[in-house]
């Protein structure tokens, strides 16, 4: 398509129409009807469109969560890979006369008022704020878990009942189950709903018997549109809870009412869980969510730190990403490193962060703890990857020799401080370039893959 045939204002509002019909009102709301298309241009390999946002959080918002979604709807319209930029930036066709801001102003009211009153409404149905989907990452390790959630939101009774959500500590569940409760109220602010905790739950039975007043507890309960028990593995074993529960359970869930629940782990290992429990969990949906990965830990890091008024680098974000393993860790670590650079005023730079971790950097060649020969660990690496020595050594250009190889070199010259010559004699004849040329890479694998790191990890320990 000549770039110059392109009508900027129709491929926006043509592009736009394509989102309507995919995302929810209020999301379509929120996040794309503030924007415009500010300018198109040719690259090599496709286009190159700036979107103009009304604020940093639209943007924000669109980079993080629908990027990958209007490249593929732009794709399809122009027929060629397309780059996006968000700016932030108002619509000048959108300027509004000083006389209409006036007459606009209850408008915005009315819009923060409603945030309000949803905010107020989402604390007494117990929910956590700041808890949504919008500030919720995805990727591979809770795509399952957050599809179920927004199917249950938009859909809540219908969808899948229960939705049953487990998974590690800090994975995200909590949170998760709060988003979906969020987005019942945005849409139904008068929804009669509940979040407790298994604790609460049962503190709350065990006070009913003591005071007599368990019929008032159970209307509480089983009148509701949506119930969301965090951590309902805290029933198990107590058996006047769990009985309250099956019936509260029962009846809410005929009545057409949702039950979220999550847990540490699937409802058949959960111990001394009733029977008739676990086969009414496993009658509905039951997904899992995984550790994050690296990248859903960059996403994490990025929203948090937003969240906390903190503008880190991606150097920092991806250091920090590369040396922590879960969410909970990412957010103890953010405020460790607020109080640091409100105390000490100082800059952020990776080698500091590294510091933090208690990851500081070695100097090459000062870290000899292993005792072995080179060609000891020559044998031992080749071992940890089950591939010969020969295959290890040799001229091979498969991946699955070449990653090996430049493990090794790496370990022999950051872990052993052999000079590149040494080294390169050790792996069979080969040149100092070679050698350097695999240390950096390895050194640079290890700050963006955490598989290599488990690796070097791994290799370590077996060689001490
Ligand atoms: P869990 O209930 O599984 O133990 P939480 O829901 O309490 O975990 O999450 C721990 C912290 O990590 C929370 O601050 C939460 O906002 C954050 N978190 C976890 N997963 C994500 C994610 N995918 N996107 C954004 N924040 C996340
Ligand atoms: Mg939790």
């Amino acid at each position: 398509m000549d770039i110059d045939k392109i009508d900027k204002r129709s491929l926006w509002k043509q592009t736009l129409e394509r989102v309507k019909v995919s995302v929810t009102l209020p999301n379509y709301n929120a996040w794309f009807a503030p924007t415009h298309l500010v300018s198109i241009s040719q690259t090599s390999s496709g286009y190159l469109l700036t979107i103009g946002c009304s604020s940093s959080f639209v943007k924000n918002t669109l980079e993080i969560r629908y990027l990958g979604f209007l490249q593929e709807i732009l794709k399809s319209s122009l027929q060629k890979h397309c780059e996006i930029e968000f700016v932030v930036i108002t619509d000048p066709n959108k300027t509004i006369p000083s006389k209409e801001i006036e007459s606009s102003t209850p408008l915005f009211e009315n819009l923060f008022a409603k945030t309000e009153n949803i905010d107020n409404k989402a604390t007494s149905c117990g929910l956590r704020k700041g808890y949504t989907f919008t500030n919720f990452a995805v990727s591979s390790s809770n795509q399952m878990a957050w599809a179920a959630a927004e199917a249950v939101a938009n859909n809540p009774g219908n969808a899948y009942n229960p939705l049953f959500i487990w998974g590690g500590v800090g994975v995200g569940k909590t949170h998760l189950m709060n988003a979906i409760g969020y987005t019942i109220l945005e849409s139904q602010i008068e929804a009669n709903i509940l979040l407790c905790t298994g604790e609460q739950f049962t503190n709350d039975i065990v006070e009913g018997i003591r005071n007599k007043t368990t019929q008032s507890v159970r209307n509480k309960y089983r009148k509701l549109k949506a119930l969301f028990v965090d951590d309902i593995q805290f029933i198990a074993g107590k058996d006047a809870v769990q009985e309250e529960f099956f019936h509260t359970f029962n009846a809410l869930v005929n009545s057409g009412g949702q039950v979220v629940l999550t847990s540490d782990r699937p409802p058949s290992e959960i111990a001394k869980l009733e029977e008739r429990l676990k086969s009414r969990f496993e009658a509905g949906l039951i997904v899992d969510i995984a550790q994050p990965d690296f990248e859903l830990r960059c996403a994490i890091l990025q929203i948090k730190s937003k969240e906390k008024g903190l503008e880190l680098d991606m150097d920092i974000i991806q250091t920090i990403a590369a040396n922590t393993n879960s969410a909970r860790q990412i957010e103890g670590f953010l405020i460790r490193l607020i109080t640091e650079i409100k105390v000490r005023g100082i800059e952020i730079t990776p080698y500091y962060v590294l510091e933090m971790l208690g990851k500081p950097q070695k100097d090459e060649g000062k870290n000899i703890n292993i005792k072995l020969t080179p060609d000891e660990v020559v044998l031992k690496i080749a071992k940890y990857f089950s591939i010969g020595k020969r295959s290890l050594l040799g001229s091979s250009r498969q991946k699955n020799f070449v990653l090996p190889r430049q493990i090794l070199m790496y370990i022999l010259r950051v872990e052993l401080g052999l000079s590149l010559q040494e080294i390169g004699r050790v792996t069979g004849g080969r040149d100092h370039t070679t050698v350097m040329h695999a240390v950096d890479k390895i050194k640079q694998l290890i700050s963006t893959n955490v598989n290599i790191r488990g690796d070097i990890e791994g290799i370590k320990k077996m060689l001490l």
